[in-house]
């Protein structure tokens, strides 16, 4: 029978029988990783406001000897992340990067940086940073740290560089990956541009790391066209809209 002790994410809570929760979380050492939490609706003793959605425990599992779904032994609460669960907005988000991170990662492989990151988005929500923004940061390090990352330096076409392409506004090739100039654009104008200033903007997260971000200023149109950029960039790699990518669609445009 082997253990496990580690910190972990709660991405999602599914009710099993009558008495227990299947759980997945992200942990900072096993990656994603399913449990079983018996007793844990039964009891409210058992887990005491320890496995809300979102929420950071440390916790202890133990693999059965016969093989199947760890169970949890063990579980604290680090960061509850309080504020996300009461806010409709904030939980649209967390959903939204729960469930990238629930469908694009492998089952318990460790990646320590999307932990991290996830934990510092969650951690931003909670506090009140824009969402919007926080959003952006966390599509482009996901997909940084997944070896997915945009070219936004040059025309994924001509191979122009950033500095050197005509105009101010440009496209983008969901398929390359990467931007095209003006001079390169066929057909119809694109629904969706880049701005010059939303692209430089775009490539200092790229280039910078999680500890600056708080010095980052987005004007309102900078966030929409990332915001359109990267939710059709990521749907686009993962083969389909993800569902709580619609529901946040939903919870923003009653917001507006
Ligand atoms: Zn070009």
């Amino acid at each position: 029978m082997s253990s496990i002790s580690t910190a972990g994410i709660l991405l999602r809570r599914i009710e099993y029988g009558d008495h227990d929760l299947i759980l997945t979380l992200l942990t900072q050492d096993y990656g994603k990783i399913s449990m079983i939490a018996k007793f844990a609706r039964k009891s409210r003793k058992r887990f005491p406001g320890t496995l809300e959605l979102f929420s950071e425990i440390t916790l202890v599992g133990v693999s059965p000897r016969k093989g199947g779904m760890p169970v949890l032994q063990e579980a604290a609460l680090k960061q509850p992340f309080a504020g996300i669960r009461g806010n409709l907005l904030k939980t649209a988000y967390a959903s939204y990067w729960s469930e990238l991170v629930l469908t694009w990662l492998e089952e318990q492989k460790a990646q320590k940086n999307i932990y991290r990151l996830l934990r510092y988005c969650l951690g931003a929500l909670d506090a009140g940073q824009p969402p919007a923004v926080t959003s952006i940061v966390f599509q482009l390090y996901f997909l940084q740290f997944s070896g997915l990352s945009p070219n936004l330096r040059q025309c994924g076409r001509c191979r122009g560089a950033l500095e050197k392409l005509p105009g101010e506004k440009f496209g983008f090739d969901l398929e390359k990956g990467g931007l095209v100039c003006k001079g390169c654009l066929t057909g119809k104008t694109p629904e969706w541009q880049l701005s010059r200033g939303t692209v430089k903007q775009l490539l200092w997260i790229q280039a910078g790391n999680l500890k600056n971000i708080r010095r980052l200023r987005f004007t309102e149109p900078a966030i929409k066209e990332s915001q359109m950029f990267l939710e059709a960039f990521i749907p686009y790699h993962l083969g389909r809209e993800p569902k709580s990518l619609k529901f946040l669609n939903h919870i923003r445009q009653l917001g507006s």
